[in-house]
């Protein structure tokens, strides 16, 4: 069965969902020309973004994160895009020797060992490149939903991160059931590793298939506990310690 089959479904309010997450967009892209993207981890939330970018013409550049341990059906995602809709897919890997230096010193399983390791791993391999892509940008669009886990269920529309950039969360209040209805209303193209109940998908040897009725997060290090389960991409202006929003990045 696929992704498509198992999750689309229309509920009240889905036209009026649509509609504010392009108005979000276009505040985006009105609110900082030039100056924002959309950082897409290539999962099924940020496929509907890319194809509302392209199918109004946005000008909101895409930015990805290759981090060297990705699956290859996502990875595959990026000449996808660029051939369907004729957008440039900017991609951002770690730096070689950093990445090199941590896998001598730790192992290649290291995110295993301790949580420690782990966001040190996500440190290098994410957050450094993030940090080049939105290097000279003011803002940033992400498929962060309300829904996707208790620490998100304050997802603002748009907000301020760490450093003073806007946020945007254009589908904040979308479903899952939204996201699958508009994939297949408008074809948008997806991780096949979605028919395989991977809802999240992230570095490969950090993702997992779950079983149904398990907690779509539960996917994702699911060796650490539920409040350790963060890469740092989402970090709230008003923080005061790196207490990490969550990403599905
Ligand atoms: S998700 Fe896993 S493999 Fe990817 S950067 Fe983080 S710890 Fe490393």
């Amino acid at each position: 069965m696929s992704a498509i089959e198992l999750y689309a479904r229309e509920t009240r309010g889905f036209d009026a969902r649509v509609e504010n997450a392009l108005a979000v967009l276009q505040r985006a892209a009105a609110e900082h020309p030039g100056r924002v993207v959309q950082a897409t981890s290539l999962g099924a939330e940020d496929m509907v973004i890319t194809d509302l970018i392209a199918r109004h013409r946005l000008p909101i550049a895409l930015g990805t994160l290759q981090t060297g341990m990705l699956h290859a059906e996502t990875t595959a995602l990026i000449p996808t895009i660029e051939a369907r809709y004729g957008l440039t897919v900017e991609v951002y890997e770690p730096v070689n020797e950093s990445v090199v230096t941590f896998v001598r010193q730790h192992g290649e399983r290291a995110m295993y060992e301790s949580i420690e390791l782990r966001k040190n791993c996500c440190g290098l391999r994410k957050l450094e490149p993030l940090s080049r892509m939105l290097k000279d940008r003011s803002a940033w669009v992400t498929g962060m939903r309300r829904e996707q886990s208790n620490d998100r269920g304050a997802v603002e529309f748009s907000e301020l991160d760490d450093k003073g950039r806007t946020k945007f969360n254009p589908l904040a209040d979308w479903s899952w059931a939204d996201v699958w209805l508009y994939i297949q209303r408008h074809g948008v193209p997806y991780n096949p590793l979605h028919d395989q109940f991977f809802p999240s998908i992230g570095c490969a040897p950090c993702t997992r298939a779950i079983a149904v009725g398990e907690d779509f997060r539960s996917g994702r290090w699911w060796w650490e506990a539920e409040g350790a389960k963060e890469c740092g991409l989402h970090v709230h202006a008003d923080d005061t310690s790196i207490s990490m929003i969550g990403s599905h990045a």
